[in-house]
Order: C-alpha cells, then structure tokens, then sequence
C-alpha cells in the first residue's frame, strides 16, 4: 500500500489520525507523533460492554468484551510484532518500542482475545508472525511468552 492512497480521518487528537485506504476499504491508526518505548500513548476508555465479540470488541473476562471510548481506537490493527500494548490493569495504549511519527499503530490480538469472532490469515510479514490469527487459545505458551498479556489471557494459561 502507498500512504499516498490514503484519506486522513480526524479522530479529535493530535496524537493520531485514522487513514483510510480507499482502495482496500481499510483503515489504520497512525502516530501523529514520535513515543519513546514504555511511554504511555493515551488513556483509554470503556464505551459499551457486551458478553459476546464482536471483530471490533477487546476481551476483559470470560463473558466480558468491550469497544472503545474513544472509537477510533477501534481501527488499531493486528501485527505480530507490535509496537503497541493495551494495559487493561490502567486501561492504556504503551509502546513496545520507540514509534516514529506517521508509523501505524498496532498491537498483538491475542494479548487480549481468547477466541477471537472473526479468524483471520495475517500478513504482517514479521519473522514473528503467527498466520492464522485466532485468538490465545490457539497458540503455545511459547508463542504467548513474546507479549505482554492481558490479566485475563494469563488466567487462561494458568
Ligand atoms: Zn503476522
């Protein structure tokens, strides 16, 4: 994809703006900004909790998933090698590494979801990466011990 296909939605921050791809249909949350790794991106919020998935949820419990406040937090994509983690003890993005200004935002799914709604094949093309995204459930502890992980994605492995 060349970024210069891409159309900027506003997302109410400077500290990021959501692109669309108007040939793919898909879009991405870039950095408006350079962070430093293990800097704390932004606070998020819980918008609606709801019991089941959706593509758009992250997981919290069991039966517990919710979509984000604010909303275009929604268009963080999947990479298997993120540069961003959700802290879902503070409810916060942190980076991984240092992300340059106008880099995607992305973190690793399975950090949060168990069993994921909607499967898909990735194509991140980091050496890490997984192919089928699915959720924890379907990968080694091996694979999981990479990632910072989610309270609830640690009770699972326990
Ligand atoms: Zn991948």
């Amino acid at each position: 994809m060349i970024s210069s296909t891409y159309q900027t939605i506003t997302t109410g921050t400077d500290l990021f703006e959501v692109r669309l791809n108007p040939v793919s249909g898909f879009k991405a949350l870039f950095a408006n900004q350079p962070f430093e790794a293990g800097e704390e991106l932004f606070v998020f919020k819980v918008k609606s909790l709801r019991d089941t998935p959706t593509y758009l949820t992250v997981q919290i419990d069991e039966k517990t998933h919710f979509e984000f406040e604010p909303e275009f937090l929604q268009y963080m994509n999947h990479h298997c090698d993120p540069n961003v983690h959700l802290d879902l003890n503070n409810y916060t993005l942190v980076a991984l590494k240092s992300i340059q200004e106008g880099e995607e935002i992305h973190f690793f799914y399975p950090s949060t979801e168990w069993k994921m709604d909607r499967p898909f094949a990735c194509h991140c093309g980091s050496e890490k990466c997984i192919g089928i995204v699915s959720g924890a459930h379907a990968l080694s502890k091996t694979q999981l011990a990479n990632y910072p992980l989610s309270p609830y994605i640690k009770s699972k492995l326990d």
